[in-house]
């Protein structure tokens, strides 16, 4: 790359990503453990099977049937009755959404916030569609505080502000009086990333019931996380119909294949199974969290799929000792921390025994 006139600020980075090790217990990317119920994989099949046949013609571009099904979806997710196809904007993987929100939004002279510990992808997002990033620290527990927030968010003014809820790494989940105190706070746009919001604890609301009468609002999800569907890549956003047609001027004609739109499709009828996964795996991370108190490890409360833990005076040698008993897990967030994603119960045990012999240290 040296020889090339690569963007200067790109020059010497590496591409993000995650390890891909190949080791049998892998709980690093926050996906869900279990494959797909039988039933679902044969209905799959059946679909791509059908779209084989269209497949010499371009996607349906706005993707209607899939953005009906998914307002469905969040309509009865969310408790929130009223979404329909026009408030709802479908992409590959949230990452894809949240790079044409600020493709819409952002931009030169323009300015994205967050606040971290949090989703390192933002500042990414930022520097490739040259927004100005701006990161402000969380408090010491990690969660938002409605005041300081806002205040940061008048003093600052930004374009837009990313706030994930539930948070990664931490796995804090944020009071809705964050996101009104933060809309009032500036002229901007907010945007409530949920990527792991099925994962919370019953009564923890989502931002999807603030959007009526807030057009500034973006509440953005994916299918990889509670769905089982990272390897589809199908993300969306619940937003006002305004924010939709900005989207769509920015988009790329087609970016939505016609498999991506009907597998989402198929895999939205099978929701009521899935959900059943997502019921196991609260449980699993409730009780996972519970272990980590008896053992002596700290942990921060978590609505995700996915704890935070420590403390290592060398986080990475601990990563190091883990992989070597073939587990993979993050190292990810503030210092002397590392992140587990929750998995099938065969790999929570054999993750507790290899912890064992590496103690927090
Ligand atoms: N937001 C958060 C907070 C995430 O952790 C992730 C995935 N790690 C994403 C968004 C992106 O997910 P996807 O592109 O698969 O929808």
């Amino acid at each position: 790359m040296t020889r090339l006139p690569i963007r200067d600020e790109l020059r010497g980075m590496h591409p993000y990503g995650a390890p891909q090790l190949d080791v049998p217990v892998r709980l690093n990317t926050n996906e869900n453990p279990f494959q797909p119920p039988r039933d679902f994989v044969e209905d799959l099949a059946a679909t791509v099977l059908d779209v084989a046949r269209t497949l010499n013609r371009y996607p349906d571009r706005e993707a209607l049937d899939l953005r009906a099904d998914l307002a469905a979806y969040i309509c009865d997710e969310a408790g929130t009755p009223g979404i329909d196809a026009s408030m709802v904007w479908a992409a590959n993987g949230s990452n894809e959404i949240m790079v044409q929100v600020l493709q819409a939004f952002g931009g030169p002279g323009r300015s994205a916030l967050t606040f971290t510990p949090t989703y390192s992808m933002y500042q990414e997002y930022a520097r490739n569609t040259f927004t100005e990033f701006v990161s402000v620290p969380r408090g010491e527990d990690f969660s938002l505080d409605a005041v300081r927030a806002a205040e940061t968010v008048r003093a600052m003014a930004p374009d837009v502000v990313f706030l994930a809820s539930p948070n990664n790494p931490t796995g804090t989940a944020m009071s809705l009086d964050v996101v009104t105190a933060i809309l009032d706070a500036f002229d901007g746009m907010v945007v409530v990333d949920e990527a792991y919001a099925e994962f919370r604890h019953p009564g923890v609301p989502s931002a999807v019931s603030l959007l009526a009468g807030n057009p500034r609002l973006i509440v953005t999800r994916t299918m990889s996380k509670a769905f089982g569907f990272a390897g589809a890549r199908v993300g969306y956003l619940i937003a006002d119909a305004e924010v939709v047609d900005g989207l769509r001027i920015v988009r790329l004609p087609y970016h939505l294949s016609s498999l991506t739109q009907a597998v989402a499709r198929t895999a939205l009828a099978h929701a009521d199974e899935l959900k059943e996964q997502v019921r196991r795996l609260r449980d699993e991370r409730d009780a996972l969290v519970e272990w980590f108190e008896g053992n002596g490890f700290e942990t921060t409360p978590s609505d995700a799929n996915f704890v935070m833990f420590g403390k290592f005076a060398d986080r990475h040698s601990a990563w190091q000792a883990l992989v070597d008993d073939g587990v993979l897990v993050r190292e990810v967030g503030p210092e002397g921390y590392l992140r587990v994603s929750i998995g099938t119960p065969s790999e929570m045990e054999a993750f507790k025994q290899a912890l064992m012999k590496v103690g927090s240290r």
